[in-house]
């Protein structure tokens, strides 16, 4: 997926909102997910250089986008939406989803990293990742106990598990394996997908992984499906894998792309 499209993505999502809701747009009562709960309307400005060129709204425009702040540089854009950003594997929606949470100013929430870390709490207690009743279980009480916390900062996600930073450990080629391994557990899923809905409820959020759109926020303001041939994620995974030194041929990866795609 090159920069290109990406910020042709962020445009249709931009622009798409503007059309739906029209010139008063902020005075109107825009549809709401179920899942929302009523609030007052909010906004944000998020800095200039996030938007990309194309999208940045004339003075003239600005003024219908009512900013409450009058920011002199850019547009206001509604907050309370949830963005769901679904795709396989290497398809580039963590780039995609980036951006898009960058230029709204909207927090990012990635659910990989929930399932990454499933994988290393099973791998470090010693518990076979195939006991997904087990796993789930134990997820729900480090959860519970706050030993086990997600953050959002600005480098990405930060993963505490029992007093310790582990945000780089579930980068891991091993655990992205564990992690597809893991994930196929209903009651594993049962556990992180009330952990996203969690997450997401008050909006403003762009949530990216697998079912987001159709399972964990069905009612979603924007849905994406980021997607690319099997030979083009390979390769773009076959290089992220390299450069952190995993050995992996080309054949290899683009096998366990369609095997990752079958499950
Ligand atoms: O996106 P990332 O590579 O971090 O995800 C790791 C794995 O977790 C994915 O390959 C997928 O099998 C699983 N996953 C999932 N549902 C999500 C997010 C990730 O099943 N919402």
């Amino acid at each position: 997926c090159s920069r290109r499209a990406e910020h042709r993505l962020v445009g249709l999502l931009l622009v798409g909102g503007r059309r739906t809701a029209g010139r008063h747009h902020l005075r109107r009562s825009t549809p709401r997910e179920s899942t929302l709960p009523r609030r007052r309307k909010e906004f944000s400005c998020p800095p200039i250089g996030r938007i990309p060129r194309k999208l940045r709204t004339k003075r003239s425009n600005r003024d219908l986008w009512s900013c409450p702040t009058l920011c002199a540089k850019s547009p206001a854009v509604p907050l309370g939406h949830i963005i769901a950003m679904d795709g396989p594997a290497g398809a580039g929606k963590s780039t995609v989803a980036k951006l898009v949470a960058e230029a709204l100013g909207y927090t990012l929430v990635d659910t990989g990293a929930m399932y990454r870390t499933a994988a290393l709490v099973a791998l470090r207690e010693g518990m076979p990742i195939a006991d997904g009743v087990r796993v789930a279980e134990r997820l729900s009480s480090l959860l519970a106990s706050k030993e086990l916390v997600f953050e959002q900062t600005r480098a990405g996600v930060k993963v505490t598990y029992i007093g310790s930073d582990v945000s780089r450990e579930i980068r891991s080629p091993e655990m992205a394996r564990g992690a597809s391994e893991v994930s196929q557990h209903p009651s594993v899923r049962e556990v992180l997908v009330a952990l996203q809905r969690e997450v997401g409820k008050n909006g403003s959020v762009v949530l990216e992984g697998r079912d987001i759109g159709t399972v964990v926020f069905p009612a979603a303001k924007a849905k994406f499906y980021v997607t690319a041939r099997d030979e083009v994620r390979a390769k773009r995974r076959h290089v992220e894998l390299a450069q952190k030194g995993d050995p992996s041929t080309f054949e290899q990866t683009l096998a366990e792309v369609r095997e990752r795609d079958e499950r």
